[in-house]
């Protein structure tokens, strides 16, 4: 099988022929279809995650080892079965749950394997989907489409469901405004999500005015260009002058955490979900002045996937897939993410 893997932090991803392996026991081998280009795909193959005043925290002290196949939204046809798995057969068309878990854990004791303590995740610790065959460790991280678009079903193993899962976290205090910081892949995601499971106002900030265009045509109430230096204070002054409720910040870079806590109303909610980084200084006192939460959210559970999935078969959801490359130009499909020439989500077919 072909695969496109990355041999070290900034290294041209590399075609490599390997022999298509075999399931056993509980495992599945699935033929890719298509696999989505996440902007962590983008970490790994930079080699980390920006700490802010100039340190770095490598994906390789988080047990990442090079080489690895990236790719963890992967969506394909069940080609082969292990002896044990049942309810599956030859062809079936499945998205598969990426955010594999020790099992041990506190948090794999209570199916929260984003969470684990040791976490396997294919695509990140074990190898992931640009490639043209995935083999999937146990039948239990399979969920069957169902009628679901393939390649719009990519985006529910992760930019749709850490989306779904900081718009659930958001959404703990019914917020009548909710700012959506960032609208790529996630925020999008975000956008679609909070109008379809939420009451709140959403209002939508990115520097991009045509994806903000986007945002408003999938739900968003009102948007702001983030590079208008009033963008803070005409936020505020849409939430009725007191601040938004809740915010969601898909970058979680200083400038948006800063107006992330800045447009924030007394007992308001932040979650903070990008990995874009840095670093920045907080004003402690305002904190319990003002009662807020600021909490973090890194993906979401199977639960939440299948629950997901039940959106997207209603049509609820509708991910928005813009681009499409051969595994020949995974390369390409990274450049182009980081150029912020991607719309929506790109995947490869491989
Ligand atoms: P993306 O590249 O598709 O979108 C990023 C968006 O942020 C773009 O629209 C860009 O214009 C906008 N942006 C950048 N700087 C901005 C600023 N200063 N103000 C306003 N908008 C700004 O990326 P994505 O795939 O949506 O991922 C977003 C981030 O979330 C990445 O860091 C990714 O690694 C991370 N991520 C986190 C989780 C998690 O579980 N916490 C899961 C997946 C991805």
């Amino acid at each position: 099988m072909k695969s496109a893997r990355i041999t070290g932090p900034n290294e041209p991803l590399v075609l490599v022929e390997t022999e298509t392996p075999h399931p056993k026991d509980n495992q599945v081998l699935v033929k890719v279809k298509a696999v989505g280009v996440c902007h962590s795909d983008l970490h790994l193959w930079e080699g980390g995650y920006d700490l802010g005043d100039g340190k770095f925290m490598k994906v390789t002290d988080r047990g990442v080892k090079y080489p690895v196949t990236p790719g963890h939204e992967i969506v394909g046809t069940v080609e082969e079965l292990g002896n044990n798995v049942k309810g599956y057969s030859k062809g079936d068309e499945v998205l598969v749950y990426p955010w594999i878990g020790c099992g041990v854990c506190p948090a794999c004791k209570v199916e929260n394997e984003n969470l684990c303590d040791a976490p396997k995740s294919l695509g990140v610790f074990q190898d992931g989907g640009y490639s043209q065959y995935s083999l999937v460790p146990d039948f239990k991280y399979l969920a069957k489409l169902n009628g679901v678009d393939p390649e719009s079903a990519t985006s529910l193993a992760c930019s749709g469901l850490t989306a779904y899962n900081a718009i659930k976290k958001s959404n703990q205090n019914s917020p009548e405004f909710l700012v959506i910081i960032g609208a790529g892949g996630l925020g999008l995601m975000g956008v679609q999500i909070a109008h379809s499971i939420t009451k709140s106002k959403i209002i939508c900030v990115d520097l991009d005015d045509q994806k903000l265009e986007i945002a408003k045509k999938m739900g968003a109430d009102f948007v702001f260009n983030s590079k208008d230096p009033d963008t803070t204070q005409k936020i505020i002054s849409t939430c009725n002058g007191k601040g938004a409720d809740s915010v969601v910040d898909f970058v979680n870079a200083p400038p948006t955490a800063k107006m992330g806590l800045a447009v924030l109303r007394k007992r308001g909610n932040l979650v903070l979900v990008g990995l874009f980084g840095g670093s920045m200084e907080l004003s402690l006192v305002t904190i319990p002045l003002k009662s807020i939460i600021i909490q973090g959210a890194y993906t979401g559970n199977y639960t939440d996937m299948v629950e997901l999935l039940d959106l997207a078969r209603k049509g609820t959801i509708n991910p928005m897939i813009s681009k499409r490359y051969s595994l020949d130009a995974a390369n390409t499909a990274l450049e182009d993410l980081k150029a912020r020439k991607i719309v929506g989500r790109a995947v490869i077919n491989p």
